[in-house]
Order: C-alpha cells, then sequence, then structure tokens
C-alpha cells in the first residue's frame, strides 16, 4: 500500500507551497487507495506547534483535504529518537564525540585556510579512552566515507552522490540530547510505513543523510520524489515579495479552494495540454511520474482565470455560502439566484462578486463623477422620469425588456438613451449586468425610488 506524508515544520501558516507538496502527497495516496499521514515536524521547541498545527489543520480544511489517522507531532517523541540513537550506540554504528566548540572552530578555520570543504575530521570515530571532563558529548552517525550514494528519485532519475565530497559522520542528536532534523525524518517515515516522499528539492541534499541513517537502522530505503521550487514571476525563489504565501490569505482574497488546487496541481505536474481539474479528475489522474523536473512559475492571472472558471462553474448554494464570508447574505434577497448568475459570469473573485452585489442591492450613496457628467443631463433625467412610470408592476427581465422596447418605440428614444443613464440612476456607476435583470433583481418599486433619488440630487 502506498503511503505518502506531508510533514511540514511549524510556521504559523500553511505556505503556498507547502500546499502543493501536500496535495501532490494527498493524491497519490489517494489515487492509489493508499494513505496519507500528517507529521508537525516540531523538535525546535521553541516555536509554539500547537498554532501551527491548527493553522495547517485549517488550511487543510479550507481546501477539503483529509488526513488518515492522527495527527503526529515530533515533540511527542522524543522517548522514541533516544531509543534509535541508543541502539546505534549499542551497534557501534554512532559513537559520541566529545569535541569542543572551540576544537571545532580551529579545525573550520584549518580547513577554510587551506581551502577543504569544511566537516568533522573522525577523531573520535574510534575512541575508547576516558572521556574529557565538562563536556556533554554530541552522538554522531558512522557514515560512509568513500564509495557513493545512489538512488532513483521519481522526478529526477537517477541520482548519484560521491560521499566524499557531501559526508561526514554528522550529528545525529545534540549534546542536550535532542535529535537532529535528519535523525527524527528517518525514524519517523520508517516508523509510519511511509513508502513515498514526494517533497521540493531543497532537501536532495538530505536525502544521501537520510539513505546513510536508513541504511544504519536497517529500515527500507522510500521512493524520493523531489519536485522543483516554484519561482515568482522574476525567476527567484517564491516569497512574499511576490505576494501572498499563506493559504489562508487566498480564502480571504476570494479565491475559491478548487481553483486554488487546480492552479497548485498544474505548477509542477502535468496530464497531456489539460488545465482544468475537478478533484475527482486529480485523484483518477495524478501520477508522479508526470512532476516537473524544472521549476514552474506563480502566474497570477492563471489562478485568477482558473478562479473566474470555478465561480461560473459551482452551484449556486455554494456561492451563497462563500458569499456569507464576504458579508454578502443571499438567504434574504428574492431574486438571489439571478443576481448570483449574473454577476458569476464577470467576477474574478468572490471579493468582486461580493462588492458587486452589495453596489447593486444597495442605494448608490453617490455618484461616479465621470459616468454622472457623461450621461446625466435634462434629457437623460426627462426620459427617466418617464420611464419609471412604467415601473407599475414586477416583471421578470424579458418582460421588462418588452416593456421598454415598446416605451422606446413611444417616445421615439433609442436603448443606448436609457441603458447608461438608468446604470447610474440605480448603481451611481456606467456598469453593471445586463440592465433587465438588475431591474427585476430589484424590482419595480425599488428602481422608481433609485430614479427618484438620481431626479432630486
Ligand atoms: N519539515 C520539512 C519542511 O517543512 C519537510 C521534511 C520532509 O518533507 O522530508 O521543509
Amino acid at each position: 500500500m502506498i503511503v505518502t506524508r506531508f510533514a511540514p515544520s511549524p510556521t504559523g501558516y500553511l505556505h503556498i507551497g507547502g500546499l502543493r507538496t501536500a496535495l501532490y502527497n494527498y493524491l497519490y495516496a489517494r489515487a492509489n487507495g493508499g494513505k496519507f499521514l500528517l507529521r508537525i515536524e516540531d523538535t525546535d521547541l521553541k516555536r509554539n506547534s500547537k498554532e501551527a498545527a491548527e493553522a495547517i489543520v485549517e488550511a487543510f480544511k479550507w481546501c477539503k483535504l483529509d488526513f488518515d489517522g492522527e495527527m503526529v507531532y515530533q515533540s511527542s517523541r522524543f522517548d522514541l529518537y533516544k531509543e534509535y540513537v541508543q541502539k546505534l550506540l549499542d551497534e557501534g554504528k554512532a559513537y559520541k564525540c566529545y569535541m569542543s566548540k572551540d576544537e571545532l572552530d580551529a579545525l573550520r578555520k584549518e580547513q577554510e585556510a587551506a581551502k577543504q570543504r569544511p566537516k568533522y575530521d573522525g577523531r573520535y570515530r574510534e575512541f575508547n579512552g576516558m572521556p574529557p571532563e565538562g563536556i556533554e558529548p554530541v552522538v554522531r552517525i558512522k557514515a560512509p566515507l568513500d564509495g557513493v550514494i545512489e538512488f532513483n528519485d521519481g522526478v529526477k532519475g537517477e541520482i548519484k552522490f560521491n560521499c566524499a565530497d557531501i559526508l561526514d559522520d554528522f550529528i545525529i542528536a545534540r549534546s542536550d540530547g535532542t535529535p537532529t532534523y535528519n535523525f527524527t525524518v528517518v525514524i519517523d517515515d520508517a516508523l509510519m510505513g511511509v513508502t513515498d516522499v514526494i517533497r521540493g528539492d531543497d532537501h536532495l541534499s538530505n536525502t544521501p543523510k537520510q539513505i546513510v541513517l536508513y541504511e544504519a537502522l536497517g529500515f527500507k530505503v522510500p521512493k524520493f520524489y523531489h519536485v522543483a521550487m516554484i519561482n515568482g514571476s522574476d525567476g527567484q525563489k517564491l516569497s512574499k515579495r511576490h505576494g501572498a504565501t499563506d493559504v489562508m490569505e487566498y480564502k480571504k482574497m476570494g479565491y475559491l479552494s478548487e481553483a486554488l488546487l487546480n492552479f497548485l496541481v498544474r505548477l509542477g505536474w502535468s496530464h497531456g495540454d489539460d488545465e482544468i481539474f475537478s478533484m475527482d479528475e486529480m485523484k483518477k489522474l495524478f501520477d508522479p511520474t508526470h512532476l516537473s523536473k524544472s521549476a514552474s512559475t506563480f502566474n497570477q492571472s492563471k489562478l485568477e482565470w482558473l478562479n473566474s472558471h470555478y465561480i461560473k462553474t459551482v452551484s449556486f448554494e455554494r456561492l451563497v455560502d462563500e458569499l456569507k464570508h464576504f458579508g454578502l447574505n443571499l438567504k434574504e434577497i428574492k431574486h438571489a439566484k439571478l443576481l448570483v448568475d449574473s454577476l458569476r459570469e464577470r467576477s474574478k473573485t468572490l471579493v468582486e462578486m461580493a462588492n458587486s452585489a452589495k453596489a447593486l442591492l444597495n442605494k448608490p450613496k453617490e455618484y461616479d463623477e465621470k459616468a454622472y457628467k457623461k450621461f446625466i443631463n435634462e434629457n437623460s433625467l426627462n426620459l427617466l422620469a418617464k420611464f419609471s412610470e412604467i415601473l407599475d408592476e414586477d416583471l421578470n427581465a424579458s418582460g421588462y425588456e418588452e416593456k421598454t422596447i415598446k416605451f422606446l418605440e413611444e417616445n421615439e428614444a433609442k436603448l443606448k438613451d436609457l441603458a447608461q443613464p438608468l446604470r447610474v440612476a440605480i448603481t451611481g456607476t456606467s456598469v453593471s449586468p445586463s440592465i433587465f435583470e438588475v431591474i427585476e433583481i430589484l424590482g419595480s418599486k425599488e428602481v422608481k425610488e433609485r430614479i427618484e433619488k438620481l431626479i432630486n440630487k
């Protein structure tokens, strides 16, 4: 069975790149009837992992990603890590190193002066004398110092590292007994039964160290997939400079989670030239062999394009629900369906949609200066006044249209003479969805009142 995981370090929010990693792992597990696990990598106790975990769960909920089993906190597993450190010590695969900080600094300086790669020189590897006093030792793994470490990366293909170039006997437990990052990852992935690790290729350099540990511990090495990073539009690694990186900011900006997930899945994965993927399709089609080797670019306009697609296509009930978060209560509005259907065609975000709806539903407080100057004059006010007289019953949009055409014929006027001044009267601006739909939504009485308000301005 495929078992994947998402293993964020607590930062207080879910990063957009993290969500992509989570999504890939989630999809791979779901596509194969496997398991998707969540682990909070909070061994650095200075950070508040509870809050950070809550932020991740909140973002998962919003995106409707579910994980299997209990969320695992590394901070609750220190005893377990200690056990395995001891095991490696007992088996002679790891050892205590009593080098002081001064000694380490001196070694580093020497190596730098000789233009060598700074690395631990193994001086305690075979030590069995009396430990120096007053020094709490670190524990180091006996790493292979020559030969190669090879693995077949699911994205990058055959990867080879020369041990002599990259390894030394690296630390697995610090002098205060806390385990190091690479060590906890390996213990947890192995004990949680993780078979496939999909993660950013910024972790590629950790992989040989982790393989050393898997082998020392006698655990099976999982399959790794190192996915290329997401860049901003300037080709630099995506950061706050490029816009929001917190997933929940996208919710606040009026994106639907479907759009964000669809956007993210395509940033680094493809299925032919297809662009639109529902969650069901993603689950069916996702295959990590089509993950991209090269970095992708975060393209905000593509995200907007996908968002308008989903705003156009999700159900009415769903939009009513979403729009509540933007201060729009459509439950009390008689023609809510018509309002939503006419606005969803022209909105890139829910914020835009809610604002347009509010602009329609409330009487204008002021009139856009340009629109007023352009469309409001004695003639147009006269026409509006006359038009207001025929608004004596509530009709549907085509009923209003018919009645209006008749009215225009009788008054020898054209639709353009009426439509824009009417928009100014109704919304205070010269933009709105189809004018007849707008009249149906508001009803004759309300439109009459708005015309009157403009005339009496
Ligand atoms: N905790 C690591 C991070 O947030 C991820 C570790 C991994 O995926 O192996 O970058």
